[in-house]
């Protein structure tokens, strides 16, 4: 029997005895050690998820009380189907039902290891959709599946939509660009959108508060430039919901001129 990790939502086969997710120095064990669940534990536990439309056609899926660090997943809605963009640690039937109502599913690809939650699971319980993994993280994967797929760079997944490695809090850290209307990009922690609505970030670790070198940063920021989007949203809800791309380069400017130290007489 595969099981979940209590603490990031991860699934691993049975026989993994800890997580390496937590374990790793971009997340934390908690002071009771490690801790596994199982999805029947988690369901008698209350769990639910909950499908919410966040703009036409696109949806968003948390699970509530919340597995792991509860992210927010979206479901991106295509003529030729629909991609889930990162994943949660939990699914049951009421779940797939909800997402099915939406449509078919035409891929699961998770942003980034902290995300893949139950995605094998999910990939079931939706008749074996296809599951994308960057290469550079497949170190990560916990659940191997001859459901997974590698890819790396750059993937047009479905019409409109494109998976743009990153890179930066992990290698194969992803954005996700929708070109509808005037853009979104769907960054997770690749670039985390900021409480002020208006600015973002770029962390190695959100909990354990790493940076990222100004040079990785600048990289980020470019290769962003090959998209035109306005609208950005994160893994945990939080959005800017206009002038997107020039948040980021805003933020990308301040975050590299305080590393630089151009601030330092402020300290
Ligand atoms: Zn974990
Ligand atoms: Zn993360």
């Amino acid at each position: 029997m595969w099981k979940i990790c209590a603490t990031c939502g991860v699934e691993h086969d049975a026989a993994a005895e800890t997580c390496r997710i937590c374990a790793d120095e971009r997340q934390w064990v908690p002071a009771a050690g490690q801790l596994w669940s199982e999805l029947r534990e988690l369901a008698e536990s209350g769990r639910r998820a909950r499908v919410e439309e966040v703009e036409p056609d696109l949806f968003g899926l948390t699970v509530t009380p919340k597995v792991g660090i509860g992210q927010r997943s979206h479901l991106i809605r295509t003529p030729a189907g629909i991609l889930m963009w990162d994943v949660p640690g939990y699914v049951d039937q009421d779940a797939a039902d909800q997402v099915r109502a939406l449509g078919e599913v035409a891929a699961i690809v998770a942003s980034h290891p902290h995300h893949y939650g139950a995605q094998v699971e999910w990939s079931r319980m939706l008749g074996g959709v296809p599951v994308y993994a960057a290469a550079a993280d497949m170190e990560w994967i916990a659940r191997p599946d001859p459901v997974i797929r590698s890819w790396q760079d750059r993937l047009d997944i479905l019409p409109g939509i494109t998976i743009r490695q990153v890179g930066g809090h992990f290698p194969g850290s992803a954005v996700a660009h929708w070109a509808n209307g005037a853009g979104a990009l769907f960054t997770a922690d690749t670039v985390q959108s900021n409480p002020d609505r208006n600015s973002v970030t770029f962390m190695r670790s959100y909990p354990n508060r790493i940076p990222l070198s100004a040079a990785v940063v600048d990289r980020i920021t470019r290769t962003l430039t090959e998209f035109e989007f306005d609208r950005l949203y994160d893994n945990f809800g939080n959005t800017i919901d206009s002038n997107a791309r020039t948040a980021i380069q805003h933020s990308a400017d301040r975050y590299i001129a305080w590393v630089r130290g151009d601030y330092d007489h402020l300290t």
